[in-house]
């Protein structure tokens, strides 16, 4: 059977002027400012006169812990949204936007996928409207004042040693990951070492994501903590006076994008901070513009649902005031049989014994969203292979579970294909049965908060961490930060801090290795495990091939 590909089917789309589509949302053309004719950002004004109105419901699109086989969570954010609107409701998308560098490195878009898919999708990969650009700029600006501070006299008496706050890029680019700055002699300043982390890993977009208004993006850059001196304290972003310039950097990144689905319902694309250092969800303000214009929310948190949805409730949703009022977990029959122990080769063939022994994962994912008080629906994520018997497999598990699980077509037929989902949604959000809270109340100890997610969420025994580390977090709570969220960074891959352990292990300890402060973000991050804030390209990355074809289509991107 041949399929379309993704791009191929973007390309034949439909799409309206965005002004329609913003006429769709009630958004009047003099707040819709046009970059070209297919995408727009959403005036500042218009959104502060926003305030008052009741908001939609929100509805959070998750997953099982991710597998090679692949889940497809924006594709189904995307399908629901369409869904939605197909049967009546007036739903808006709101995903993140895609990160530059990863594009030459593998095949692969963020706009969702076959006939689910938001377009113009190649520009969505690329430049986009600049949002990136400003933030790599933004960020950039910092990193040039405090090493010119230094230059000029170093006033603050920042500890060359301890400048926490590197340089960004959005390039996938491991020779820039540990350089030394600062060489050639005297006129170049002091040299020190540092280096490079990719654009989507920098607190900038984490601020971004999370600030309310240009007010707050403003304060909470100023609240980065960016050195240290040698007595370790330390120095902020305030005190190198760049929050002011970095917030004229951001003003028109911080307004959200507006562009259209393959059916030409509204999807805000905007932010994109990494998942495990950063919360990985889009940002605050477009999800709040979203509430504001649509009864209905459709948004995707990145990677599975014990990462992914857990940040996105204990992070976005505590500090923005949201209350989503249902999720949708998407689950494949391929990857229930990867947690079930089969090789990826092998996915193709019927193995109903091994769908049934991969879904305890699933299971667990179920019991995880209800303990935060939010109504969950099942959503299977049809592939061609999928065999009846294996689906009947998974939705006998479900029912099990007190769930249900639907089975969606809308990769292969775009909104007729996830009706019964969109239904079902429908029946939780309007059901008032939600009820959602955080995990922990933000007054716990910064270490039992870390436990109580490695207990609650991963089924973990003991949560391990040096002396130095738990000092640490004492230091933080003595001045003031003991109120944050912790934001885990662990492999997506497993329950567990090994990527190998698929299914739903019991007994594992989580290992703390480093624990870091994103003061203006509001955060203090947990690495459990190796984290990469600066990706290498593979031996053959995907730009070798990618070119301008004879007709003037980029080749090779997707
Ligand atoms: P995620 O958001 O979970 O990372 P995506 O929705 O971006 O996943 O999907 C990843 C890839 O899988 C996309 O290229 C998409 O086209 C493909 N995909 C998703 N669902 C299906 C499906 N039902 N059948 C075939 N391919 C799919
Ligand atoms: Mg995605």
């Amino acid at each position: 059977m041949a399929f379309k590909t993704d791009i191929e089917i973007a390309r034949e789309a439909k799409k309206r002027p965005i002004q329609e589509i913003g006429d769709k949302l009630g958004i009047p053309t003099e707040h819709l400012l046009p970059y070209g004719h297919d995408k727009a950002k959403v005036g500042q004004d218009f959104i502060r006169s926003l305030e008052g109105r009741p908001d939609g419901k929100l509805v959070l699109v998750t997953a099982i812990n991710p597998t090679p086989a692949g889940e497809g969570k924006t594709t189904t954010t995307v399908g629901l949204g369409d869904g939605l609107n197909r049967i009546g409701k007036k739903a808006v998308i709101c995903i993140r936007e895609a990160s530059l560098g990863p594009n030459f490195g593998m095949k692969g878009g963020a706009a969702g996928g076959g006939y689910a898919q938001v377009v113009p999708m190649e520009e969505m990969n690329l430049h986009f409207t600049g949002d990136f650009h400003a933030i790599t700029s933004a960020h950039n600006l910092l990193s040039a004042m405090i090493d010119n501070h230094i230059y000029w006299g170093n006033e603050l008496q920042v500890d060359e040693r301890r400048v926490s706050w590197r340089r960004v890029m959005d390039m996938n680019d491991r020779a820039l990951r540990d350089i030394v700055v600062s060489l050639g002699g005297v006129s170049n300043g002091f040299p020190r070492q540092t280096g490079f982390d990719i654009t989507v890993a920098s607190e900038v977009m984490a601020i971004l994501c999370l600030a309310k208004d240009l007010e707050d993006l403003q304060k909470r850059l100023g609240d980065i903590v960016v050195a240290y001196r040698r007595d370790k304290s330390p120095i902020y972003c305030r005190d190198i006076k760049a929050d002011g310039a970095m917030t004229v950097l951001l003003k028109d990144a911080m307004q959200p994008n507006l562009v259209q689905t393959l059916e030409n319902n509204p999807a805000f694309v905007h932010g994109g901070p990494f998942a495990n250092i950063a919360h990985g969800c889009n940002s605050v303000i477009a999800t709040k513009t979203a509430l504001k214009l649509g009864e209905y929310v459709v948004t995707e948190a990145g990677f599975g649902a014990d990462l992914g949805a857990e940040k996105f409730f204990d992070i976005k949703c505590r500090k923005a005031g949201l209350k989503p009022a249902a999720a949708v977990i998407v689950a494949t029959v391929r990857a229930m049989k990867m947690n079930g122990g089969v090789a990826k080769a092998d996915l193709g063939a019927e193995n109903v014994e091994a769908v049934k022994k991969g879904c305890p994962n699933l299971g667990r994912h179920i019991a995880n969203v209800k303990s935060f008080g939010v109504p969950v629906v099942v959503a299977i994520n049809h592939f061609y292979s999928d065999t009846d018997a294996e689906v009947a497999a998974v939705k006998a598990y479900v029912a099990e579970q007190g769930a249900e699980a639907i089975l969606c077509k809308h990769w292969a037929n775009g909104s007729a294909g996830i009706e019964d989902l969109a239904h079902k949604v429908v029946e939780l959000a309007e059901g008032g049965s939600a009820n959602f809270a955080p995990l922990y109340p933000d007054d716990m100890p910064l270490f039992q908060k870390i436990e109580t997610i490695a207990k609650r969420i991963y089924h973990a025994d003991e949560v391990l961490a040096d002396k130095s580390i738990r000092d640490q977090l004492k230091t933080w709570e003595d001045a003031g930060y003991g109120h944050l969220p912790v934001c885990m960074a662990k492999t997506q891959y497993s329950f567990t801090t090994d990527p190998n352990r698929r299914g739903a292990p019991t007994g594992h300890s989580v290992p703390v290795r480093e624990v870091r402060l994103s003061a203006g973000a509001g955060f203090i991050v947990v690495i459990c495990g190796e984290i990469m804030t600066m990706p290498g390209l593979p031996k053959t990355p995907a730009a070798e091939v990618i070119r301008i074809n004879e007709v003037g289509n980029v080749e090779g991107l997707f």
